[in-house]
Formats: structure tokens, sequence, C-alpha cells
């Protein structure tokens, strides 16, 4: 039984391959989506729609730098083609290089700028266009809890999912009475790929920064983006929501 109201729509859902956003894919197609997995991994993006598939969903890929504007318009074009576009879902993201402000590279900064800034302001400026044309829908950008306080060593991080919050306020006021709704969601730390690369001494010190004492599970945020995107979620817009096992609670 479909738990979130959001089938007989597509579902464009970036960095699907792996971690938050391959849980975000799954929960939308379990409830009736049509998904558009994208993802810089090809392989990785094939083997999360093969899953959607084998499970009676339905799916397509999208390879490519989701910072790309022809790998926007071509998950435009795939989304469309399934169903009407009503949930836009902006999560690829990288950590980039742990450093001082004062010993980051231009090519660090930049890196960093255009996976978790560029790819979600131009997704949402494409998403936005199509969803306002069609009637509405719900976009949801992922920050991070270090879209609200700061983290040694990730200033660009930092920098970038703070900035997503505010590009997500300011596009839901812009296109509130034209149905889109735009919101953003700051997970705290996740155990995902990105941090089991991690040594076993800096995991734990990570944990210990969560009341709830463990590191949340992609699940548990994909079932936040599925509520956020979902109809009964229609008064919710402009707003940024934790889901960080009382991270910045402390
Ligand atoms: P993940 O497991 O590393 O998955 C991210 C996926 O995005 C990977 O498949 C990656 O491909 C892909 N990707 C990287 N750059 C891309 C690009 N330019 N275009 C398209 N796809 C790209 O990461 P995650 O932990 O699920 O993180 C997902 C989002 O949640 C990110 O925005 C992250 O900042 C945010 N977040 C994560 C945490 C956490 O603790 N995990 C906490 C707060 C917020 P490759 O593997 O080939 O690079």
């Amino acid at each position: 039984m479909a738990q979130y109201d959001v089938a007989d729509r597509s579902a464009i859902v970036t960095g699907a391959g792996s971690g938050i956003g391959h849980a975000i894919a799954i929960l939308l197609a379990e409830n009736g989506t049509k998904v558009v997995v994208q993802d810089l991994d090809a392989d990785a993006a094939q083997a999360t729609v093969e899953t959607i598939n084998a499970a009676g969903g339905q799916a397509v890929a999208v390879s490519g730098d989701a910072s790309s504007t022809e790998v926007v318009e071509e998950t435009i074009k795939a989304a469309t083609a399934m169903a009407p576009l009503k949930i836009g879902v902006n999560n690829a993201g990288i950590g980039g290089r742990s450093a001082k402000v004062g010993e980051l590279t231009d090519a660090d900064w930049e890196k960093v700028v255009s996976v978790n800034l560029n790819a979600v302001f131009r997704g949402t400026r494409a998403q936005a266009n199509v969803m306002s044309e069609n009637g509405g829908g719900s976009i949801v950008n992922m920050a991070s809890i270090l879209g609200s306080v700061g983290f040694a060593g990730s200033s660009a991080y930092v920098s970038t999912k703070h900035a997503v919050v505010g590009l997500s306020k300011n596009a839901a006021i812009e296109y509130a009475t034209e149905g889109v709704r735009v919101n953003s969601v700051a997970p705290g730390f996740i155990d995902t790929p990105l941090l089991r690369k991690m040594p076993k001494e800096a995991y734990d010190a990570l944990v210990s920064k969560h009341p709830i004492n463990r590191l949340g599970q992609p699940e548990e945020v994909a079932a936040l983006v599925a509520f956020l995107v979902s109809d009964a979620a229609s008064f919710i817009t402009g707003s940024y929501h934790l889901v960080d096992g009382g991270y910045t609670a402390i």
C-alpha cells in the first residue's frame, strides 16, 4: 500500500546511484512515482534503475554531471516522457577536500561549488519552469545540518549548503503562487559510502555528536523527502527541514 501521495507523476532525483539519493528514488518508485535516476556514475544509476524496474516500478537512468545544463535538459525530457514532472530532488553533492580555508585552492573551492550549488541552481531553474507551466510541483534541495552551522575543514561544503538553503527559500517565494513548492532538507551525518571511507576514530567522533547516539540511515532521510514532495505537504514551502538525530539541538 502506498504511504505517500506521489503517484501519477514523474520525479528527477540527482545523485540517485548511491546513498541518500538511491533511497529516495527507491521510496518514490515504491509509491508510484516514475523516476529519472540521475548520477555521475552510469553503472550506479543503472543499478538503481534495475532495482526499481525489477520491483515493478518505472525508472530510467540519465548519467553525467548534474551541473551540466545539457544533462539537466536530458533529465527534464526523460521525466516528461514518462509522466508530468511534479517532483525534483536536487541531491547530488560532494564533501570536497578537508582543509582550513587558507589552504584551499581555487580548484578545491570551484569543484564543490559546481556540484553542491551550481547543479542545484540549474536543476531548480529547469524544474520550476516546467512545473509552473504544468500546474505545480515540489522541489527538495539537499542541504545539510552544515547549512546552518559550521564544521572545521569544510568551508566550501558549509558555504554551498548555506547557499542551498537560501536558494530554496528564494525560489519558494518566487513560485509560491504558481503551485511550485521548494524546500531544503538537512540531514545529520548519514551512514552512506561517503562516510564509510573515514577512519573508525573519526566515525565514532561523529556518532558522539548525535544525541541519538548513532548515524542516520538513508531511508530516514528519504522518508522526510517523500513526505515533503507528497500532496500531504501542500502548505509547506520555503523551509529548512532537519533530520539530524538531535545534532543541532545541542
Ligand atoms: P554518496 O553516497 O556519495 O552519493 C552521491 C552520489 O552523487 C554518488 O553516486 C556520486 O557519484 C554522485 N555525484 C557526485 N557528483 C555528481 C555530479 N556532479 N553529478 C551527478 N551525480 C554526482 O553521498 P550521500 O551521502 O548520499 O549524499 C547525498 C547528498 O546528501 C549530498 O548532497 C550530501 O551533501 C548530502 N548530505 C549527506 C550527508 C551524509 O552524512 N552522508 C549529510 C548531510 C547531507 P560518484 O560516487 O561517482 O561521485
